[in-house]
């Protein structure tokens, strides 16, 4: 606690008062600890593959070039880090937009049943793709199951924003996941809530760092999320991007057998006959 004092002085000498200020420094000090630890981890993320592109670049330069076997998978490796490192910059961005306050949700009433399936349609058609492409190595196999509610649900969120979230949980549960798992994704609705899920039978999350995933760059395993192109900022964004939103994220897991993200968004229920009223009046 910083305690300031000023005197009240009248012109005639007279002194009529003490103001005193006391400011509580502890909240600063803690968003400038934060702060130097976020710029540490940043540099240290960069750090990380610059240094490695910098042996595969000094390989090259000793003479590795005229080595048909090494030279296009060095050169690859060092493509792959520079495109992981641009993606991890424009979260960084993205997240630093969202934390001035800079990013305005662009709201409309979604039928969130068509939405979840359009998205996973697009995860079906890209796995259709990839099996017909003989070429294609990274593919991995997996089958999507949709359980939805009957009910159409109505609810008010920027389109594109949740796309990417869905989008991010759905990558990551393919990412994390052994070739051919079962991926199950739920909707729900509860009296005033709707809920999505996802679930994946991967390597799941042990019980203390699930609620650290959403810190940025937070990884369970470093080297893997690295390996996969990952920049360990997909769920902090996710999770800044659900609370514009007013709803909440969160993940449950049992190791070794699989992880179930969650998101719950605000409902309330369309009612056809408000309309109708409406109408009426
Ligand atoms: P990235 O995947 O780029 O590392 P994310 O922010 O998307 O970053 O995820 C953070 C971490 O959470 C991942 O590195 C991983 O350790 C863990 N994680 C996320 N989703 C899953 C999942 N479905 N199964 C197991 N671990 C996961």
């Amino acid at each position: 606690l910083h305690a300031y004092f000023s005197l009240i002085q009248r012109e005639s000498g007279f002194i009529s008062g003490i103001v005193c200020v006391l400011r509580d420094v502890t909240e600063q000090e803690k968003i400038d600890r934060e702060l130097r630890q976020f710029v540490s981890n940043v540099s240290h993320e960069l750090r990380t593959p610059l240094t490695s592109m910098r042996s595969y670049i000094e390989a090259l330069n000793d003479g590795a070039w005229k080595d048909p076997e090494v030279a296009p998978s060095f050169l690859k490796v060092t493509q792959e880090e520079t495109d992981r490192m641009i993606r991890m910059i424009n979260d960084l961005l993205k997240l630093s937009r969202m934390d001035s306050g800079r990013v305005k949700l662009d709201l409309e009433l979604v039928n969130l049943n068509e939405l979840f399936n359009y998205v996973l349609d697009r995860f079906e058609m890209m796995l259709e793709k990839d099996n017909n492409d003989t070429h294609s190595t990274k593919s991995k196999n997996y089958t999507i199951k949709r359980d939805f509610t009957k009910k159409d649900l109505w609810v008010e969120i920027d389109t594109d924003k949740f796309i990417q979230v869905i989008d991010n949980i759905m990558n990551n549960a393919i990412k994390y996941s052994p070739n051919g798992g079962v991926i199950t994704c739920r909707l729900l609705e509860t009296q005033n809530h709707v809920i999505l899920s996802i679930s994946d039978q991967g390597l799941g999350i042990p019980k203390k760092d699930l609620n650290h995933v959403f810190d940025r760059f937070f990884r369970v395993d470093k080297a893997r999320s690295r390996a996969q192109g990952g920049t360990g900022l997909g769920l902090a964004i996710s999770k800044e991007v659900i609370e514009m939103h007013h709803g909440k994220i969160w993940a449950d897991s049992v190791e070794g057998q699989g992880t179930t993200f969650y998101i719950s968004l605000p409902y309330h229920e369309y009612d056809d006959d408000e309309e109708d009223l409406w109408d009426e009046n």
